[in-house]
């Protein structure tokens, strides 16, 4: 499979960089300690999936070392960056169930430098029921990722559409929750509840977990509701909604059929240049910023 459509794709990366940056300032801050965010939202279809495989590969291609846990037994994340995740693959059920070191259950991903994926199998959907007896169960990706020593300066876990138990695992192990927002009918409706568990998480398991992000997506400029959505999102969230909104796109969709990111399956297209600037707010954010002394 494709050797060649390799090198073409960082050379397109380039182009898309350029285009997104013309003063050439391509680099974006490295964090000076590893950011774990988890990517929540227990509504389906929202986009969890699809902003954490693009964000990952945009950061990775800016130089960061970015590792993407699939805690979704439907392996779409690992789908998307075109890491097999077969039965008999290693993955992340092996870490979480059996306590596997993280090194053993991690992926490179082809073609992009510096991604790496700990992928789902099937087995995951299973791991709520048979964690319940293992002690310190909501815990257990935390100690994963807390006796990892590599290298690592982004861990994105995209998460199930549920507030079960894995969702409770990323997160405990989380410092940074990122919730996209789809502008659609509904977007709000469940959001409270989400919030409710956060806050749940934060003062049990997880004094030092919060809400850094919210991004947007799917947006249709072409309908008065997105606009909507949109005010009414910043007006409650202000500062920790990114600028970059992540418009609807045919394009963006169609990408995880090829086991590829939008970054590398159409660079100049709006939706990779969106997630490509979402990574670099990301980045610049984290990277010192303060925001009302909330950082
Ligand atoms: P989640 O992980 O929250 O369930 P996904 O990222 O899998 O959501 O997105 C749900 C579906 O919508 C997928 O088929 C995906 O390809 C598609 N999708 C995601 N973002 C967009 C977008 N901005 N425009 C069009 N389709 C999108
Ligand atoms: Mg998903």
């Amino acid at each position: 499979m494709a050797e060649e459509p390799e090198v073409d794709m960082a050379a397109e990366v380039r182009r898309a960089m350029r285009i997104l940056n013309p003063k050439g300032e391509t680099e974006v801050p490295r964090p000076t300690a590893r950011r774990t965010m988890a990517i929540a939202n227990q509504k389906g279809g929202v986009g969890k999936t699809t902003s954490t495989v693009n964000i990952a590969v945009s950061l990775a291609l800016h130089g960061n070392r970015v590792m993407v846990i699939d805690l979704d037994p439907q392996g779409n994340a690992s789908t998307g960056l075109g890491v097999n995740h077969d039965v008999d693959t290693p993955g992340v059920y092996e870490a979480l169930v059996h306590g596997s070191p993280l090194s053993d259950v991690t992926h490179e991903v082809e073609g992009v430098p510096g991604l790496y994926c700990v992928p789902a199998t099937i087995d995951l959907a299973g791991a709520e029921v048979e964690l319940v007896n293992v002690v310190a169960r909501e815990a257990r990706l935390q100690k994963a990722l807390a006796a990892y020593d590599g290298e690592i300066d982004y861990v994105l876990i995209d998460c199930p559409p549920s507030l079960g138990l894995l969702t409770v695992n990323a997160l405990v192990a989380a410092k940074e929750v990122l919730i996209p927002i789809q502008c659609e009918y509904y977007a709000l409706e469940g959001l409270g509840q989400l919030l409710q568990n956060i806050e749940l998480v934060k003062s049990h398991l997880n004094e030092r977990l919060r809400v850094s992000t919210i991004l947007l997506t799917m947006y249709d400029k072409r309908t008065k509701l997105a606009d909507q959505v949109e005010k009414e999102v910043r007006g409650h969230f202000d500062e920790i909604v990114l600028e970059s909104v992540v418009p609807r796109s045919v394009r963006l969709s169609e990408a995880p059929g090829y086991g590829q990111s939008i970054i590398t399956y159409d660079p100049a297209s709006k939706g990779a240049l969106r997630y490509l600037e979402a990574a670099a707010e990301i980045a610049k954010r984290g990277a010192g910023r303060t925001t009302n002394g909330k950082n």
